[in-house]
């Protein structure tokens, strides 16, 4: 039997496209890449919504090595739209032996984004591509140049689609049609078209470099500037706190302020000398329950120990907004 490997992203484009193609009689395998940036949550739902096997791939050290330098620059934030979809599609191409699949499916849509949706954003995401003959995209395939399963039969041409632009209603129109009424709103599940991620992943670059547990960081609490190798995050809740604290590393520095003061969990990542840990106690202090006549007293840990406490002056919101990223 044909089978095929479909980018599942678990946006509804790339739920269509692997049922157009399942409804052909073709064996569908679900393929999701992960990363810091984007998970597999909504492939995973859409997958059991298709009934299919989704296969899980890990993409963060070539996504990294990638986001150096993306051949094709980023989008309105921190996305390199085009150098992504491309990377996907080399290392799906990679994948295909080792899932017995003949070639790929993704959701792409003519004209849907305007950076890698584009009549050329979609043909410099093939010339990343290991063999663009193998890239079929159901959805907009009778705009697109053929592609070797519709000339060798593998598939019907004839049953593929003609779908391009922005509109929604086409495709909502055929989900109905199918069934699947489970699927994201467009344009969500990626931190890097978030603004706020973006700006936070921006300045940790020019400070640092790709570390994972850095940006795993990146997206719990409030972040402050406090030396060039130095950041402070600040738990936001209660939630925040408690995956703060798993977060902490060996080097890392826990800054909690002394009962019966109520306040966040501060993290330390970096030098900490003592002018360092004055400015993340004076910090931490800002967001405690009481002011404590304008002075905090917050306990210090290492590796899960205790290693002292220290009284320091809370600072002003002027100061802490003038660190915060
Ligand atoms: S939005 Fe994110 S996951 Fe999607 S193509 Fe762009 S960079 Fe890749």
């Amino acid at each position: 039997m044909m089978k095929a490997l479909a980018l599942l992203s678990g946006g509804l484009d790339s739920i269509l496209a692997a049922r157009v193609i399942m409804e052909q009689g073709i064996e569908v395998a679900g393929l999701c890449f992960v990363t810091p940036f984007f998970g597999p949550e909504s492939a995973r739902r859409a997958a059991r919504q298709l009934g299919i096997e989704l296969i899980e791939h890990d993409l963060t050290t070539e996504f990294f090595e990638m986001m150096r330098n993306p051949r094709y620059g980023f989008g309105g934030n921190m996305n390199p739209c085009i150098d992504c979809h491309g990377l996907m599609l080399k290392t799906a191409h990679g994948l295909l032996g080792k899932y017995g699949a003949s070639f790929l499916i993704t959701g792409e849509v003519l004209g849907e984004r305007p950076m890698s949706q584009t009549r050329g954003g979609l043909n410099a995401v093939l010339k990343l591509a290991a063999d663009r003959d193998l890239v079929l995209r159901p959805l907009s395939a009778k705009l697109l140049e053929t592609t070797r399963p519709e000339r060798e039969g593998w598939v019907d041409r004839e049953r593929l689609l003609d779908f391009s632009g922005r509109g929604r209603k086409r495709q909502e129109e055929m989900a109905r049609k199918f069934g699947i009424t489970d699927y994201p709103q467009p344009a969500g599940g990626c931190l890097l078209t978030d603004i706020k991620f973006s700006r936070r992943l921006k300045e940790l670059l020019a400070h640092e470099g790709f570390v994972r547990e850095d940006i795993e960081l990146l997206k719990l609490g409030r972040h402050f500037r406090l030396g060039p190798g130095t950041k402070l995050a600040v738990g936001r809740n209660q939630a925040e706190n408690v995956r703060l604290l798993e977060s902490a590393g060996p080097s890392d520095t826990v800054l909690r302020p002394e009962r019966p003061v109520k306040g966040p969990v501060g993290l330390l990542r970096g030098a900490a000398d003592g002018e360092v840990l004055e400015a993340a106690a004076g910090i931490v202090g800002r967001y405690c329950d009481e002011d404590g006549g304008g002075e905090v007293t917050v306990a210090i840990y290492r590796n899960n120990g205790r290693t002292g406490e220290l009284k320091a002056r809370i600072w002003t919101d002027s100061e802490v907004l003038g660190q915060m990223i």
